[in-house]
């Protein structure tokens, strides 16, 4: 673990990691949400690292950033390619296993956001932030909902640092954004404080 930290504190901002739904079944307004946000990467020449899937907020977000001409990684376990429709405009790549999915999509990027989603957004979303607690990277992270989809989680991450559990600088790990814009910006800024 300690080869993480040494490899992933630099300051380059070129890829983020997106974490959302894999469902079709959710509010249109998520799906447009995504849409909007990887439209927002490729715009700012910022590469797209994503689970690979064609489905849900996944799919909508990696088809925004290519069609505006974003470079897109997507990363796909190989149990998961008809499940989750790998979407194959884009550079992607078949692995043995979530495991390792996980990892090299930790390992392609510089920054996180998530957006809305379920068990398995909140897994990647929870694990990345226990790495940040355990030292093991200073990569900056931010919610991005337009509806307080996230803000229970944050209420929760409240009653963690009342509770003693994580000290209150740990917020800095994370921030609650509502718009495409306003993430980048704040992950921009985020990893400066996060570098010092
Ligand atoms: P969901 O938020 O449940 O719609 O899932 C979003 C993405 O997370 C999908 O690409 C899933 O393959 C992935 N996923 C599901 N369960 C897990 C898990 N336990 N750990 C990591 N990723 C997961």
């Amino acid at each position: 673990m300690d080869d993480i930290k040494k490899t992933h504190t630099t300051s380059k901002l070129s890829s983020i990691c997106v974490y959302c739904g894999a469902s079709d079944a959710v509010n249109p307004k998520y799906i447009d949400l995504a849409k909007r946000l990887g439209t927002q990467l490729a715009k700012s020449g910022l590469r797209l690292v994503y689970g690979g899937g064609g489905v849900g907020l996944m799919g909508a977000c990696a088809r925004a950033a290519h069609e505006a001409g974003g470079e897109v990684l997507g990363i796909m376990p190989r149990f998961l390619l008809d499940k989750e429709r790998i979407y194959t405009e884009v550079e992607h790549r078949i692995v043995d296993d979530m495991h390792t999915r996980k990892m090299m999509m930790f390992e392609e990027a510089d920054a996180f956001i998530v957006l809305p989603g379920g068990i398995g957004t909140l897994e990647e979303a929870v694990e990345i932030l226990s790495w940040a607690r355990l030292g093991l990277h200073a990569k900056p992270m931010a919610f991005l909902d337009e509806d307080g989809f996230w803000q229970p989680f944050f209420e929760l991450i409240e009653k963690i640092i009342e509770g003693g559990f994580i000290p209150a600088d740990f917020r800095s790990a994370m921030v609650h954004c509502r718009t495409p814009d306003e993430t980048l910006d704040a992950i921009k800024a985020r990893r400066i404080v996060l570098d010092l």
